[in-house]
């Protein structure tokens, strides 16, 4: 509902005028179109919800399209990965497309192009080819292979596509205006010689076309009507219709549909880079342990950290489309997830830093079961079974010989409740030969168990403590993160690399104690650890060992510790 009064962004208005002018709604069309040359980032789910937002919102088909044009840097596994973050966000594509599937529908359009005077063969070194290109304020210079007749060009392209030339002999250039203010108009290139094996072409060519060449024209084979992109696209929309137009008076009969470009601003959030060949950096350098790292700001680290889709897809929502380039905090992010899970995760308790308590009162040799809300925001969410006995672990911050006021917690003399059980008042604690606090002793009150509703229990006790009872204590690893970077925007400086703000102790691994209902938690599942945080069950994990990731904390501490 509020949906529908929400204003729309200006690339929903650029529709909405299209529309308007004569664009039939049954021709609208969209696409996403990685490079599959690492995994998506969390960058990418802006793109994503655009495009198959805009789908959802007008009834579109949205095809998920491989821009597969470099066979140095792609591979199957990025492209496997790729589909799989889609489809966990929840978007659906009309089709998966290969730009790779169009290379002899390119080839087609560049022997017309050529036999135009489009296009020629330069045979230049790059150096030279440099030199004659100008700079944004000088014009550049012409090729002196610029005016090759058209079947000279035609012969040597042949002989290019034949392998008949070492890589960087020959290239082949778009001619288009060495003049141009838009250096990307000074005769781009649109092929060059690679002697690479595809990941889906194989050896069937060993020329490979170039980005600019590819893309509007893989936009035009599928007819789509609206090709959305970042800012940094922009100057290259004059040589996306350039091409376009080209093949457009070529094929109007059999695509008689023009597609347009339109940018929006990149995402970019702090404390963490956007880009995949730096992030592939990280995991080539084991400054991480793989892409799916919980640390990393892929998809599948977010994933594999605990977040939800809707988590990201209400992330992506707050964010907006805009024209501008702005940083998003991290925070931001991190809201959504707890926001998110505070709804749906159960809660249970798990001790991170463990200090013995016997309750000396306790019978020894007894245990009951109590019984716990699983969730108190989700009234369907059930009870379970905790295990109460005489001696149990709680956190060790919990608990100050003495202590100010305010220290809420344990300390002797005072009684604080143990969550979901008894109220407790330490007595006397033990300690080893370096100091350190070994065991707390405290006395329980028999009258105060928890929803009882007795008197007792409703006394007033400032402190809620969680715990675990030893003798029912599962053991667990939780790793636990911090940023991965030190600096705010580790791309954003010139004279220093991203590499140097790397932040070493970005994992923390702990040997925890946590309740013996989570014995049973399966991959992937979800919990509050109370009062700590929200933590899920690691890939890790397996029947002899349970690996915890911290995925938030349940406030913003970070801000604070700043
Ligand atoms: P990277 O530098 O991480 O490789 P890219 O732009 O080269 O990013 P592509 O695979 O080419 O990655 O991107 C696919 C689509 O995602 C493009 O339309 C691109 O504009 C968009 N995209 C990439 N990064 C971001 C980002 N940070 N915010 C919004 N959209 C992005
Ligand atoms: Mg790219």
């Amino acid at each position: 509902m509020s949906e529908e009064k929400k204003p729309l962004n200006f690339i929903e208005q650029i529709i909405e005028e299209d529309l308007a002018n004569g664009t039939q709604k049954e021709n609208l069309r969209f696409r996403f179109p990685p490079e599959p040359n690492g995994y998506l980032h969390i960058g990418h789910t802006k793109a994503i919800g655009i495009s198959f937002g805009l789908g959802e919102k007008y009834n579109a088909p949205v095809n998920l399209r491989f821009d597969d044009t470099n066979p140095a840097k792609e591979e199957q596994e990025y492209v496997d990965a790729i589909k799989k973050d889609v489809s966990w966000l929840g978007y659906q594509w009309a089709n998966e497309c290969y730009s790779s599937d169009y290379f002899q529908q390119l080839y087609d359009w560049t022997i017309q192009l050529i036999k135009d005077g489009k296009a020629y063969v330069d045979s230049q070194t790059s150096e030279a080819m440099a030199e004659q290109k100008g700079t944004p304020t000088q014009e550049g210079t012409n090729s002196p292979f610029r005016d090759r007749s058209v079947t000279k060009n035609l012969d040597l392209f042949d002989k290019m596509k034949k392998g008949e030339f070492a890589e960087g002999e020959h290239i082949l250039r778009a001619k288009i205006d060495m003049k141009s203010t838009n250096m990307l108009m000074r005769d781009p290139i649109m092929y060059r010689v690679l002697y690479k094996s595809h990941h889906r072409t194989g050896k069937d060519w060993c020329i490979y076309p170039m980005y600019d060449w590819t893309h509007g024209e893989s936009d035009y084979i599928e007819q789509i009507s609206h090709s959305l992109c970042t800012l940094e696209f922009n100057p290259h929309r004059e040589l996306y219709n350039w091409f376009r137009n080209n093949v457009y008076e070529y094929s109007k009969n059999e695509y008689p549909l023009i597609p347009k470009q339109r940018e929006f601003s990149r995402l970019n959030l702090s404390y963490t880079i956007m880009s995949k060949r730096k992030l592939l950096k990280l995991v080539e350098e084991n400054i991480v342990n793989g892409w799916d790292d919980p640390r990393m700001p892929t998809i599948s680290g977010l994933r594999r950290r605990g977040y939800t889709p809707q988590a990201v897809r209400n992330f992506i929502e707050t964010v907006g489309v805009s024209k501008r380039e702005n940083i998003i905090d991290v925070s931001l992010l991190e809201f959504k997830i707890r926001e998110d899970l505070n709804k749906t995760a159960n809660r249970v308790m798990g001790v991170l830093d463990p200090v013995k308590v016997i309750i000396d009162n306790y019978p020894e040799g007894e245990e009951e079961i109590l019984i716990a809300e699983n969730n108190p925001e989700d009234e369907n969410s059930g009870t379970r079974e905790v295990p109460f006995s005489r001696e149990i672990y709680i956190e060790r911050e919990d608990f100050r010989e003495e202590a100010n006021k305010k220290f809420f917690r344990l300390k002797l003399g005072k009684e604080v409740r143990l969550k979901n059980a008894y109220f407790i008042t330490a007595t006397s604690c033990e300690k080893n030969e370096n100091g350190e606090i070994t065991v707390i002793h405290c006395t329980y009150d028999p009258l105060t168990k928890s929803g009882s509703g007795t008197e007792e229990s409703k006394r007033k006790v400032k402190g809620t403590l969680h715990w675990v009872s030893i003798p029912h204590a599962v053991k667990a690893e939780v790793r636990a993160y911090d940023r991965l970077f030190l600096d705010e925007s580790p791309d954003g400086h010139k004279d220093k690399d991203f590499m140097e703000f790397v932040n070493p102790d970005s994992l923390k691994t702990i040997n925890a104690f946590v309740e013996p209902s989570l014995q049973t938690a399966k991959i992937g599942e979800r919990f509050q650890f109370q009062r700590l945080g929200y933590f899920n069950v690691d890939d890790d994990t397996t029947s002899e060992k349970l690996v915890f990731n911290k995925t938030v904390g349940l406030r913003d501490s970070w801000t604070k510790k700043k």
